[in-house]
């Protein structure tokens, strides 16, 4: 092997990824990333922050696959809802509730990523939580870059901050070529829910 060529074990490092852009598939996308990692026996925590009142098909697609992992205890996709599914926004008409559940999703989410007990943390529609001002983004690049290496992040929603597009590795952006709902058709089980 050539001198240069880092050996595969070395190579191995966590990525930050981002999945932003007006168009569908952000979430879609790092649930597809999920269920990647977790067939490749990795351990992933799902944390939807904002979300809440929808019961989206994932969370039981999640516990199916807990159930098929053997063990009763292993627990290695986990999804948890962390907001109440609508946020009221505006300046200083922000509602102090959503921002207290903004912090106590944030204070899990930096738990989760620094404790090195998750090989893969999605943090769903953080951006948006970010874009209405009720998480710093410094805050979120400062854990970040001190997690520990072997962590992968999936952060998605639209208007990613500058500051973490540039720390992150990889950044895809949804691009709307059209949307179902601009002929007037509801959102679809299975589809978007
Ligand atoms: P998905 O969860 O389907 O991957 P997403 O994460 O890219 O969507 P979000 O901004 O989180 O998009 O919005 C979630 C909801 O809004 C979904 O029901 C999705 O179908 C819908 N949606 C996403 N993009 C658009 C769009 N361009 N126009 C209308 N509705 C959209
Ligand atoms: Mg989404």
């Amino acid at each position: 092997m050539a001198d240069s060529a880092p050996t595969p074990e070395t190579a191995r490092r966590g990525l930050i990824l981002i999945n932003t852009g007006p168009g569908k598939g952000k979430t879609t996308a790092a649930l597809g990333t999920a269920m990647r990692a977790a067939g490749n026996g990795m351990r992933v925590l799902i944390l939807q922050f904002l979300k809440g009142s929808w019961h989206y098909g994932e969370l039981d697609a999640a516990e199916a696959l807990n159930s098929e992992s053997g063990s009763e205890t292993a627990r290695n996709f986990v999804i948890k809802q962390l907001g109440r599914g609508f946020v009221k926004v505006g300046g200083a008409e922000t509602d102090p509730e959503d921002i207290r559940l903004v912090e106590a999703a944030w204070d899990e989410a930096a738990e989760a990523i620094l404790s090195g007990e998750w090989d893969l943390v999605v943090l769903d529609e953080i951006n948006y939580a970010i874009g209405y001002k009720m998480l710093a983004p410094e805050v979120v690049a400062e854990v970040l870059r001190r997690r520990p290496e072997m962590v992968h992040v999936i952060l998605t929603g639209r208007n990613a901050h500058p500051l973490l597009v540039e720390l992150a590795d990889t950044v895809t952006e949804m691009r709307e070529v059209k949307h179902a709902y601009q002929r007037g058709i509801l959102a679809q089980r299975g589809i978007e829910f």
